[in-house]
């Protein structure tokens, strides 16, 4: 039984956690999947919108400005004239920069190649010049303005964020760059502002998808100036003015959500992983496995405890009598043997006495089988009120009882038998308001050094039946 009981937990503990882990596993990888969609197909293009408002405010302005300086009429005339009076370019310069707090104003003529500065001129330009080769680079771009990360002659320290913005005459000729600058710390702090606020890393590349901008650390994986990681996911960036997408690397997922500027003539790239939010899913399927775990537990031990009094319940009915509640036979054979043992090993007297009420059959027919079944009960209570602690009382068949007496000799189951049937004699049982008297022959025997346990209950039958043979109401001892 207990194996099997064993058996049956096992296979609950099986069914229970394997149900448990499935659920769990399957509800942690669809929460991964919507989580990843999510983030693709919502939030991160949600959060570029809102970073690219922010650069609209922060950083269109500059070019802005720049535009306005390029198409500015003073500007022009002032070119168209000759140059004459640098201080006039100069203040307006100074002017410009002041006004919208940038850190450089410039123009370059490209009559004269000389750098106007709101400080006054700095320099001439010259082609063989490592360092003035931007201002030819350009004058030959297609594009009417260009953002140029470079250090600024007029602070030479000082990396700076140029805007530098082409500037026609009327005719369309060509007459030299304008812009303003801003300081590459600025911005970075500004692109780290990005970051710190939405929590997403905040960059820009070019056309060629190399690394052009980003906020005070370099974003893992790139290098400034250097494609970002994987050609396929540069194409994706760069086919499109607009992409949300996301790729495996190293065991992480990556999302991107990348939109071209055409201000800035670069990609603006939000990049996340999804490590935080994948570390939150991860907890709290091990908080539904833990739950899941104690569930089991406790559906275990309730099982466990129902089981057990059930297998009780069931191992005390396979050995009770069901009619007089004394033991049935099948548990006096294992406890005969035992008893017949512990007899020998510790060499006490063991005794048996098998008692059958007389004439019970008429008792039956006389007054019916519902009737007799209420004597056997009493005598039952009779025989089991005058036994022992150490006896073993057992109903033996339909109106036979049993007992093993340990510690007994013959003699002394002799007098019990003569206390059973002094006791039957003085009380007269009072059943369904009949006064009937009950009358028992009993048979004795006692273990002998060579006896089989089966031999000494045997030696009893032999003794019960010559003392029914005797006339009834008999003992004999065999
Ligand atoms: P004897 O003095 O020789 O023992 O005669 P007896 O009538 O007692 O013995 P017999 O073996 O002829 O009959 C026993 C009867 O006991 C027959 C059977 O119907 C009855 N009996 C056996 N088990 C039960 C029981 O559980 N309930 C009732 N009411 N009667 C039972
Ligand atoms: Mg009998
Ligand atoms: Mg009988």
């Amino acid at each position: 039984m207990l194996p099997d009981k064993s058996k049956f937990l096992l296979l609950l503990c099986c069914i229970l956690s394997l149900g448990f882990i499935a659920t769990n596993m399957v509800g942690y990888f669809v929460a991964r999947d919507s989580l990843s969609k999510q983030i693709s197909g919502d939030t991160l293009p949600l959060i570029g919108d809102n970073i690219y408002s922010e650069i609209q405010r922060d950083l269109l302005k500059p070019i802005v400005i720049s535009s306005v300086m390029a198409n500015d009429t003073f500007l022009r005339d002032w070119v168209l004239a000759g140059e004459e009076n640098p201080h006039r370019i100069q203040r307006y310069l100074k002017k410009i920069q002041d006004s919208y707090q940038t850190v450089t104003s410039f123009f370059i003529s490209d009559a004269t190649l000389t750098y106007y500065h709101s400080s006054g001129i700095l320099k001439t330009l010259s082609q063989h010049n490592e360092a003035d080769q931007w201002y030819f680079d350009a004058k030959n771009m297609t594009a009417s303005h260009e953002i140029n990360v470079d250090f600024d002659p007029s602070a030479a320290s000082q990396l700076t964020v140029f805007i530098n913005y082409k500037v026609f005459d009327a005719k369309g000729k060509f007459l030299g760059i304008t812009g303003v600058g801003l300081a590459l710390s600025a911005v970075r702090e500004l692109i780290e502002d990005y970051q710190y606020k939405y929590h997403r890393e905040v960059f820009f590349v070019d056309k060629k998808a190399q690394l052009t901008l980003h906020g005070t650390q370099v974003p893992k994986g790139t290098v400034p100036g250097h494609n970002i990681i994987g050609a396929d996911i540069e194409q994706k960036i760069i086919n499109t003015d607009r992409s949300s997408f996301n790729y495996q690397q190293d065991s992480q997922q990556i999302y991107i959500d990348s939109r071209f500027i055409e201000e800035f003539n670069w990609y603006l790239i939000v990049r996340q992983t999804d490590e935080y939010l994948q570390g939150s899913i991860f907890d709290s399927l091990l908080v539904n496995l833990l739950i899941s775990l104690v569930i089991t537990a406790v559906v275990l031990t309730f099982s466990w405890r129902t089981l057990s009094g059930y297998q009780q319940q069931l191992e005390k009915m396979a050995i009770t009598d069901k009619l007089t509640g004394l033991n049935n036979r099948q548990m006096l054979e294992p406890v005969l043997e035992q008893l017949f043992k512990l007899s020998s090993r510790h060499n006490y007297q063991l005794s048996a006495a098998v008692l059958d009420i007389d004439n019970f059959k008429t008792i039956n027919d006389q007054y019916g089988h519902p009737f007799g079944d209420k004597v056997l009960v009493a005598v039952a209570e009779l025989i089991r009120d005058l036994t022992r602690e150490s006896d073993v009382l057992c109903r033996w068949g339909g109106e036979e009882f049993l007992i093993l007496m340990p510690n007994c000799s013959s003699a002394d189951a002799h007098s019990f038998a003569c206390k059973v049937q002094q006791q039957l004699a003085t009380s007269s049982f009072d059943i369904e308001q009949r006064k009937i008297n009950i009358e028992l022959s009993i048979g004795i025997s006692q273990k002998e050094h060579e006896d089989k346990a089966e031999y000494l209950i045997f030696r009893a039958d032999q003794a019960l039946l010559s003392a029914k043979r005797a006339g009834r109401n008999t003992i004999v001892v065999n």
